[in-house]
């Protein structure tokens, strides 16, 4: 019998980074709520301060022991070393790009990054003269921004809202190749579907709020790697302050739980929907990584164990068929964030892109009859019924 085998996704989602049970211990880690950890006495003060007793850290902003097991299990399903939680995924990664980079530093992000992302290496990080590329999420594209002065690659798979799927372990060598730190952005995928540090990533970054916890019920963030590397983005969240909450860690490590059954039923049911979508007559266009049809399904297939959650498509009628569409599902909230349990549709042009006109959102690749589903746990057949009933009715001619 093979005693060594790597364990699964559900039991490390469920054991991972937990301590070993004593007898009379509760079996979860309690919520700890307090400001600050005392000492028994100037002695232990110094002991502590001396590096001689480990502890909880002085001080909340420091280090909190809930927040401290989520971390753990959060490092145990991504494969690294450790982990530092904090209080959104947008903290996670603004407080690590700003731990890695200096003034004069070049960076190079890749196109599709999530906006907010993507606004902060434009704007703040230009601000404080750290230059900026974005480029296509492309091998070529990426080889070409690359200077010597180049510290950071910060790449996302798979992206929002096309689902786009870089070559992940060509983009990692070429940025080892010459010394440069590459950041993942795993939010889409899951330590489920993906693996970024095995592959060779420095560190793979989400956002908490959506799959990881999984209920649509906090916000989080998480920055995983090796340990000198999170200890350097530790101490400039201690600085910059936006760390997580005791509950939210508790109710995030709850949620990690059931993190690989959930996705078990959300990579099954999003391609089963994604495959209907693709044979009805409204439909002009699917964009799915598990579908042949994808641009990029060669590589999502030797990549990732499954599509996750997300299935984007267009509609032939435009905005007005997008709007009829979403205002007729029974079952998917009009909501934007993705991968908790209750589906959720939204249209990007008049979500995350409102404010745009359709000239812009067409310069940024976001085309009008646009829809994104984040599919739920709820019943394939209920999920199925209810698009197509929807459907059918916003394009009665087809
Ligand atoms: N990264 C990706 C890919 C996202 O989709 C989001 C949010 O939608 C974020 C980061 C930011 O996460 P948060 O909303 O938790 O700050």
């Amino acid at each position: 019998m093979e005693r060594h085998r790597k364990r699964g996704p559900s039991t490390a989602s469920v054991h991972g980074g937990e301590p070993r049970v004593r007898a009379g211990h509760s079996l979860t880690v309690p919520v700890v709520l307090s400001s600050t950890f005392p000492f028994a006495d100037t002695a232990e003060l110094r002991a502590y301060m001396d590096g001689e007793q480990a502890r909880t850290p002085e001080y909340g902003r420091y280090g909190n022991p809930t927040i401290a097991a989520a971390e753990a299990k959060l490092a145990a399903l991504d494969g690294g070393e450790a982990a530092v939680l904090m209080a959104s995924g947008m903290a996670a990664i603004t407080t690590t790009c700003l731990a890695m980079l200096r003034h004069g530093a070049h960076a190079v992000f890749t196109a599709d990054v999530y906006r907010k992302t993507r606004a902060f290496a434009t704007g703040t990080l230009a601000r404080f003269g750290v230059a900026v590329d974005v480029v296509a999420p492309e091998l070529d594209a990426i080889a070409a921004a690359l200077r010597p002065e180049t510290k950071l690659l910060f790449t996302e798979l798979p992206t929002n809202p096309y689902l786009r799927v870089v070559d992940l372990a060509a983009v990692v060598a070429l940025a080892r190749s010459q010394r440069i730190k590459t950041i993942v952005d795993a939010t889409f995928a899951t330590p489920v579907n993906l693996q970024p540090l095995a592959l060779g990533a420095d560190l793979v970054v989400h956002s908490t709020t959506k799959y990881l916890a999984g209920h649509n019920d906090l916000l989080g963030g998480v920055v995983v790697g090796r340990h000198a590397m999170i200890e350097a983005v530790r101490e400039q969240l201690g600085t910059l302050g936006g760390i997580a909450d005791p509950l939210s860690a508790f109710l995030l490590a709850r949620g990690l739980k059931t993190l690989a059954l959930r996705l078990e039923r959300q990579n099954a049911s999003a391609l089963a929907l994604a495959q209907a979508l693709e044979q009805h007559p409204a439909v002009a266009r699917v964009w799915y990584p598990m579908l042949p049809s994808h641009p990029d399904h060669a590589i999502a297939r030797t990549l990732l164990r499954g599509g996750g959650a997300v299935v984007t498509f267009e509609l032939h009628d435009g905005l007005a068929a997008g709007t009829a569409l979403v205002d007729a599902v029974e079952i998917p909230k009009l909501a934007p964030s993705l991968g908790g349990v209750e589906s959720l549709i939204e249209q990007p042009a008049l979500m995350s892109y409102y404010e745009l006109s359709p000239e812009q959102r067409a310069a940024l690749g976001i085309r009008e009859g646009l829809v994104r589903l984040s599919v739920g746990i709820e019943d394939l057949d209920d999920l199925r019924d209810d698009l197509l009933q929807a459907l059918d009715r916003c394009a009665p001619g087809r």
